[in-house]
């Protein structure tokens, strides 16, 4: 029978496992998230009618504290997506050193089907259907796929008169007026940009000499490809969830984004002030592009991506997850034996959670940083978290992905064990 998407995650550990002197029971605990919710969400649509959608909120370990993780809109949310999603958090705010466990939410629902009023209503009702589940100091959503700052600020918003006393430290990615952290918008691409720098820095490749594909073209993926286009990489393909374009000679990444802001739609675009005009381009699928003969391939969509289908075709001698979970367990097998460099997830996409970290500090202190402090502070953490993992992956000849799961695996089992373990209670 075909592992779910929770254990296919959980099995990831095994390469871990064998590489760190890791307790059972340690692994047990994370087998079985800690808390489960399933809830029905009503919501009044703007015909009148009720319609009830299904949400998720998972805490999957609060070993190291509150738990931590985004909220999905998205027709394939599933009760084991969401359960894969927490325990990836888990093993995320880990091995970045921030006190968090992992947790996760989502709805069933495709977004783009609901007026922005619905939107509005469908976040509330969530929120009033787990709010006894989160909280500042217990478990505290953020964004994920289809849900951005607005709707943060919707639902803290509702928590808080839920509580009746404004709440902005329940969840992170706020809008700035409403006790959002500058910086928190570009900071997963922002993150994974540093650590390409780092990889830029052992490797020392020329920037310009690097052909870059990035699968997906919402807040994770324009990011990145905004910040590496500035600094000289080229980015020669992008692509969003209705399809892709393709150019060799790389694209202008400000004009791609403006145009897709206006249009809603990846378009091979040069823009001086506001005309925008077509350059030379090919349509790509997103298959395609994952396949494309270039030098960073960055999944920055959805899980699930790279599998055994097409691992054989990859190219790219470089990976960096973006996304969660974009290359399942069977195609790292297959990428390890291609000899292809993965910069693993839970690293490469940790500048969201360490930025939503700084949010909810400054929220909880009521005293708010410069811009320039908060990309100063995530620079530095997640630096040293790549250095580790990349010390560790090249001493012991780890893939990056073990190396990252070693580090995050010891200090989970560091704090679990502080609370005892069968050595401690055993009788003797
Ligand atoms: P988003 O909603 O802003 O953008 C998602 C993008 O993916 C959109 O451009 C959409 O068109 C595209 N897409 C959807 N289905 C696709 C498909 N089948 N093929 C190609 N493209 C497709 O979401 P985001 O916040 O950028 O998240 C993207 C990924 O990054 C997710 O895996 C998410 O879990 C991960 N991530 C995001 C953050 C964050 O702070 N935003 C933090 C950590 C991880």
């Amino acid at each position: 029978m075909q592992k779910d998407i929770f254990e296919n995650a959980i099995s990831r550990l095994d390469a871990a496992f064998a590489n760190a002197n890791i307790e059972a029971e340690v692994l047990e605990q994370l087998k079985h998230p800690k808390q489960i919710l399933e809830v029905a969400v009503p919501v009044r649509m703007d015909d009148g009618s009720l319609k009830i959608f299904t949400g998720f909120r998972v805490r999957h370990n609060d070993a190291l504290g509150p738990t931590k993780g985004g909220i999905r809109y998205h027709p394939n949310v599933s009760r084991e997506e969401v359960m894969a999603l927490a325990f990836w958090m888990t093993l995320k705010c880990a091995l970045a050193g921030i006190p968090y466990g992992g947790g996760k939410g989502g709805i069933c629902v495709n977004p783009k089907q609901l007026s922005k009023l619905e939107l509005e209503r469908l976040s509330r009702s969530y929120i009033d259907r787990i709010a006894d589940f989160i909280g500042p100091h217990r478990d505290i959503p953020a964004p994920d796929v289809y849900t951005n700052s607005m709707i943060m600020g919707w639902m803290m918003d509702e928590y808080s008169s839920i509580m009746r006393y404004r709440t902005p430290g329940v969840i992170t990615g706020k809008p700035i007026p409403l006790g959002g952290s500058l910086g928190r918008d570009d900071a997963t691409g922002r993150g994974g940009y540093y650590c390409i720098k780092q990889l830029e820095k052992q490797l020392a490749w020329k920037p310009s000499n690097m052909r870059v594909a990035v699968q997906g073209f919402g807040n994770a993926g324009q990011h990145i490809a905004q910040l590496l286009h500035q600094d000289g990489y080229r980015i020669v393909a992008i692509s969003d969830s209705q399809g892709g374009i393709y150019s060799d000679n790389g694209f202008d990444i400000p004009s791609i984004i403006k145009a897709k802001n206006e249009s809603l739609r990846v378009q091979a675009v040069y823009c001086t002030d506001s005309v925008c005009e077509a350059v030379d381009a090919q349509q790509i699928t997103n298959e395609q592009l994952l396949e494309l003969p270039v030098d960073i391939l960055i999944p920055a969509a959805l899980e699930d991506q790279i599998t055994l289908n097409n691992a054989q075709k990859i190219q790219a001698p470089y990976i960096v997850e973006l996304a969660n979970g974009p290359v399942n367990s069977e195609a790292d097998v297959i990428l390890d034996k291609k000899n292809i460099f993965i910069i693993p997830d839970i690293l490469a996409n940790s500048g969201g959670v360490i930025v939503s970290y700084f949010e909810w500090v400054q929220n909880n202190t009521g005293f708010y940083w410069p811009l320039e402090e908060v990309q100063q502070k995530l620079k530095t953490v997640i630096t040293a978290s790549f250095d580790a993992v990349y010390k560790l992956s090249a001493s012991k000849k780890l893939s990056m992905r073990t190396a990252a799961n070693v580090h995050a695996l010891n200090r989970i089992q560091d704090a679990i064990k502080a609370g005892g373990t069968q050595e401690y209670f055993a009788v003797s």
